[in-house]
């Protein structure tokens, strides 16, 4: 190999490393631009909206008739919003024309009541978040349980019932 050779070589192992070495920057980069580390799932349900966090978190009261829960009589459970508890059965949902959802029975432990300031009306919370539900009002003679859990639709989501498996007539 004579000088100009080698010279010709140098320049074309050159030519080559700095190729190899932009195919690694362009594998180094982008994967590591697109990945997004996983939330776990404790982060995955949808974040709450700021008017949900003004009920869930600042006992705040959405306007009569304006939830979606209102006349909504599907079979199902109603779960917290915040966390996914199940806090309610369709059963027990009764239409009590105030405006909000109502209910007669909590399930077991789910909700927790705290008697107000004032003694004259008790908050409901989730058992297991404390997010803000609505007021639970007794003795207003609605159900034969005698009690109103008032809950704002948008403390709620609902888990509709599997559907009923319908056997067919066997031949
Ligand atoms: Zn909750």
């Amino acid at each position: 190999m004579n000088t100009e050779e080698r010279k010709h070589w140098i320049s074309w192992m050159a030519t080559i490393a700095e190729g190899v070495a932009g195919v690694m920057a362009v594998e180094g980069g982008v994967p590591a631009s697109q990945s997004v580390p996983d939330p776990g799932p404790s982060r995955r349900r949808h974040p709450l909206t700021e008017t949900e966090k003004r009920i869930i978190e600042h006992q705040g009261t959405e306007p009569p008739f304006s939830g979606r829960f209102v006349s909504f009589f599907e079979q199902g459970t109603y779960v917290c919003r915040k966390c996914g508890e199940p806090l309610f059965r369709s059963e027990d949902k009764f239409d009590a024309g105030c405006g909000w959802p109502c209910f007669d029975d909590s399930l077991p432990d789910a909700v927790r009541s705290i008697r107000q300031n004032s003694g004259q009306r008790t908050e409901i919370t989730c058992a297991h978040c404390g997010g803000h539900l609505g007021h639970l009002f007794s003795g207003e003679r609605m159900t034969p349980k005698n009690m109103r859990y008032c809950v704002n639709s948008l403390s709620l989501d609902f888990q509709p019932a599997p559907q009923p498996v319908i056997a067919g007539h066997m031949s």
